[in-house]
């Protein structure tokens, strides 16, 4: 019986609203690109974890359709039952010659990928030493682990120092730092040298969580490890399909082969949940293809988020500074979390250029920010349209 609960729900709605925090969703009336429709107007779009276009790139739609054809609509299994067919096999095998990694493991998706791996891999015996900016997948999938939980203050070397001797003055059996390799509010990249300097000195592992750069960051687009040059001192790496490998959905684990052997027999998340869809693996394997065959969309990537980030200066805005396809762009002080959300929504009203603007809670408060996010799609144009709604939208708003 509902009764009071419907009571109790409307009002935790209210409550929400009256926070200022709900989210209402925008519909798309056409595919993911950096021009979409939505029901109100036509859209540049700088808010998408597209970052080489790869969405609706009509190599990886064809090797999505030709798999329906060949592979069929689902899979209707986990994959130890019958869910596993040789290209889930391929996609694996690929994403580890890709990462330079003995193995790796389908996931139905990166939080799923962060929801099994700390439960199976690290016990009541051991410790995890967390970011404190990290994904809330990870916050989650700590959260399912027996182990003793460490956390640091954002990239901050001094205090993971302090929290890798607490962890071993404890006694753990087994130590793992966790960090995002790209921190998505700000665009910043770990300090991954370091940690797995620190990681070395206490004999601790190192997962990277690399969702925000698997495929474009790196000389290869091989990730935070290959900019970095650990990819051989990372134990772990996690990441997502649903971003730059054509954002379909999907995610992985990858690592030791014997990391990935047990995440096979054990993470729950993997052995009671779908298989990824067949066209999705298909399109996922051509997203890599395409990524390790040229290095033109990541130049291009590169050469709009420098552009971008050289006009806003000029034009007078304040970015964090950085050089990944994040760009946050700042309103800083008391006022700044209503002047941020007026620009995002007169640029979409009036500019045709959507952008999201985030506040308290989501980023500490006095530091509210529009998020753009650039493509290797977007043409120098788009960028240059960008620029001038942020100009117009500021004169208009003051
Ligand atoms: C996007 C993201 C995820 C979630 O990936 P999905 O595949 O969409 O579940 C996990 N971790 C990080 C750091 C992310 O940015």
């Amino acid at each position: 019986m509902y009764g009071a609960v419907r009571e109790q729900l409307t009002q935790t709605l209210q409550e929400i609203r009256d926070a200022g925090l709900y989210k209402s969703e925008r519909e798309l009336t056409t595919a993911q690109s950096t021009h979409v429709r939505t029901q109100t107007a036509d859209a540049l779009n700088f808010c998408a974890n597209n970052y080489l276009g790869y969405a609706a790139h009509p190599v990886v739609v064809a090797a999505a359709r030709a798999a329906l054809d060949e592979w069929g609509f689902g899979m209707a299994s986990v994959r130890f039952i019958c869910g596993t067919q040789t290209q889930h096999t391929m996609l694996e095998q690929r994403l580890s010659s890709f990462l330079g990694t003995e193995a790796t493991i389908l996931f139905s998706s990166c939080f799923d990928a962060n929801g099994g791996v700390f439960e199976v891999l690290f016990g009541e015996d051991d410790a995890i030493i967390s970011d404190e900016l990290n994904h809330a997948s990870i916050i989650d999938g700590i959260r399912l682990s027996k182990a003793a939980r460490y956390r640091y203050r954002n990239a901050d070397m001094a205090d993971l120092r302090r929290q890798l001797q607490a962890a071993q003055s404890s006694g753990a059996r087994r130590v793992v730092v966790v960090t995002d390799g790209v921190f998505s509010m700000d665009g910043s990249f770990a300090p991954l040298t370091q940690i797995c300097d620190l990681a070395d000195e206490f004999g601790a592992m190192v997962l990277v969580d690399d969702s925000h750069a698997v495929g474009f960051v790196g000389d290869g687009g091989r990730g935070t490890p290959e900019l970095f040059g650990v990819s051989d001192r990372v134990d772990i790496i996690t990441g997502t399909l649903g971003k730059a490998l054509g954002g379909a959905s999907g995610g992985y684990v990858s690592s030791h082969r014997e990391v990935v052997d047990l995440l096979r027999q054990r993470a729950r998340p993997y052995l009671f949940s779908n298989s990824v869809a067949p066209s999705v693996v298909a399109g996922s394997l051509a997203a890599l293809e395409l990524v390790a065959g040229s290095a033109d969309a990541r130049a291009a990537l590169r050469r709009n988020t420098t552009l971008f980030r050289e006009l806003m200066t000029e034009a007078g805005f304040t970015l964090l500074p950085g050089s990944h396809p994040i760009t946050p762009v700042m309103f800083p002080g008391d006022d700044g979390a209503r002047l941020a959300t007026q620009i995002a929504d007169h640029m979409l009203a009036h500019g045709g250029v959507y952008v999201i603007a985030f506040s308290f809670p989501v980023v500490p408060r006095g530091k509210a920010r529009i998020r753009v996010q650039l493509s290797a799609a977007h043409s120098e144009e788009d960028v240059r349209s960008c620029v001038s709604a942020f100009v117009a939208a500021r004169a208009a708003v003051g």
